[in-house]
């Protein structure tokens, strides 16, 4: 847990969300502000600021959030049409709060390339 970090306030219920799962390791939440129909956050409960400061150790962690992301998915009725899995990264990407989160989009047609 990092002491300013939003996403780590939100897990332990120091800020409020709209919970979807939990569970040891991971967390997963309804977007404040949604793209789209379905707009929901999977994150993991230990702290890692960036996709790109993963360790050997992390790769277990990321694959369960994917895991339960794909499963929340299709529990909201996205399986059929499918959805958009995305980790921004840092600023290029837009990546405002800085514990990685898994954004799961969906419920429309979607474009690409996303700029
Ligand atoms: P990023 O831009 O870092 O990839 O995504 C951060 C996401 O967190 C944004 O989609 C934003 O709407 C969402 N967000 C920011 N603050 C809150 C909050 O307090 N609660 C929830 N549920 N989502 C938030």
């Amino acid at each position: 847990m990092s002491e300013n970090c939003l996403f780590c306030k939100i897990i332990k219920g120091e800020i409020p969300s709209k919970k979807i799962y939990e569970d040891d390791d991971v967390f997963a939440f309804y977007d404040i502000a949604p793209q789209a129909p379905v707009h929901f956050l999977v994150v993991p409960k230990r702290h890692i600021a960036t996709i790109m400061d993963m360790k050997p150790e992390d790769c277990e962690l990321v694959g369960k959030m994917l895991y339960r992301a794909q499963l929340i998915a299709k529990d909201l009725g996205l399986e059929e049409g499918g959805a958009r899995f995305v980790f921004n990264c840092k600023a290029d990407a837009g990546q405002t709060v800085f514990h990685i989160h898994l954004h799961v989009v969906g419920g429309q047609e979607m474009g690409w390339p996303p700029f």
